[in-house]
């Protein structure tokens, strides 16, 4: 039995859980945000109980040395030697890191370089694990990227048309994310079909604020929607997605912008916030959609169309599929959506139960027994990756 922690340290937020290893079992979890700001917030929740303070949280590792000391506290643990691991999520590994891997000096310096494609993520990754050694001195630390799974993509997959001298000076290519949640779901796709993993040709839809498509194909990504960095692949909550480059000088032209501009724009003001007008939450822009807002049905319209194409090239791609698999926040909830991807996939056989499609935030079959294809939701676990993937790298008992 071993106790693990798995982190998600953002630039002003560190998102935790302690999970119970090897039954999965979770002892508490949370979320310390505006770290560096006036006033903190620090959500804990254990034992059923949900419990929010406002403490000062001048940095990460205040933060830290508040969270461990609270655990005390409360009797969460009665001693941090309980605490067997820390497992932190990493957005970006590049082609450096094919596996989860323990953290030293050298790792770090290489997660640093890496920062130039992972500017908002890889820095206060670092942070935070450095917080993580400064409290707990003598545990194992792990890193987990969101990268590595989709290393298995081959060349023909992860390459740019583009001049191949910028692949070997500067890395360009595609390296996808939430690789983690990927796996996870797939793995647990493969579960439900009751077939082994090396057997299956899953797609899993990861929709979420952001939002990234992946063809598994033996329980290995083949290839994904997402690409250098999260901009690329279908409309989220506030990207654009995949379009023409061109579409940025002519917007720097009229506008005189700088091309950062132009793609800070991509990356945050479009999407479903830029296209509806209403907002980039999923569930505003339903609510205008219903009444009858056209941009905000257009945005359903527009998200479920590059969706479907997606799902159409990895069939192909794969040469037939056994499952498809909603998770994440948009997945998981928005019947609606899944309702209007798996209406559009009707030439493939596939075929949506309306009543089992009601189902929210559970896993569940949500396709016709007559469907050629099966369609599950499936919650997705990235902290469970995380924690199973620091037992098995720090060799935890
Ligand atoms: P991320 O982790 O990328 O920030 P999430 O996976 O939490 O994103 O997904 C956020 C999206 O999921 C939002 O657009 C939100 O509207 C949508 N969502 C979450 N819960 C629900 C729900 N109960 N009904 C409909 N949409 C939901």
């Amino acid at each position: 039995m071993a106790k693990i922690m798995a982190v998600n340290a953002g630039s002003s937020s560190i998102k935790f859980q302690l999970l119970e290893m090897p039954e999965e079992k979770v002892i508490t979890s949370g979320v310390m945000e505006r770290i560096g700001l006036a006033e903190g917030i620090f959500t804990l929740k254990y034992n059923g109980k949900k419990e929010e303070t406002h403490p000062v949280l001048p940095t990460h590792a205040e933060g830290v040395q508040l969270l461990l000391d609270t655990l005390l506290q409360k009797g969460i643990v009665k001693s941090l030697d309980e605490i067997d691991g820390v497992g932190h999520r990493v957005v970006q590994g590049g082609e450096y890191f094919k596996d989860s891997t323990l953290v030293d000096d050298e790792v770090i310096e290489k997660i640093a370089e890496l920062a130039d494609l992972a500017p908002l993520h890889n820095p206060a990754h670092i942070i935070g694990i450095k917080a993580f050694q400064k409290a707990l001195p003598n545990v194992a630390q792990v890193v987990v990227f969101d990268t590595v799974f989709h290393q298995t993509m081959p060349e023909e997959a992860y390459m740019y048309a583009t001049p191949y001298e910028w692949y070997e000076k500067y890395g360009i290519r595609k390296y996808g994310a939430h690789g983690t949640s990927h796996q996870y779901v797939s793995q647990r796709t493969a579960e439900l079909l009751n077939k082994p993993l090396k057997d299956t040709k899953i797609i899993v839809c990861h929709l979420g604020n952001g939002a990234s498509i992946t063809a598994v194909e033996g329980g290995k990504s083949k290839d994904t929607s997402m690409g250098l960095t999260p901009l690329e692949g279908i409309p989220m909550g506030t990207r654009s997605g995949i379009l023409d480059p061109t579409v940025v000088s002519y917007i720097c032209d009229k506008e005189g912008k700088t091309a950062s501009e132009v793609v800070n724009i991509l990356n945050k003001k479009s999407g479903y916030l830029g296209m509806s007008g209403v907002g980039n939450d999923a569930r505003d822009v339903t609510k205008a959609a219903n009444e009858g807002n056209h941009r905000a049905q257009l945005t359903f319209a527009v998200q479920s169309k590059r969706i479907v194409d997606y799902i159409a090239s990895y069939y192909v791609y794969m040469g037939g599929c056994d499952a498809i698999a909603f998770t994440a926040g948009m997945g998981e909830n928005l019947c609606h959506l899944r309702k209007k991807i798996i209406d559009r996939l009707g030439v493939l056989g596939v075929k949506i139960d309306d009543e089992a499609n009601k189902v929210m935030g559970e896993e569940a079959l949500i396709s016709t027994p007559d469907s050629k294809i099966k369609v599950f939701v499936v919650p997705t676990n990235e902290e469970v990756m995380i924690a199973r993937d620091t037992i098995r790298v720090a060799k935890i008992k």
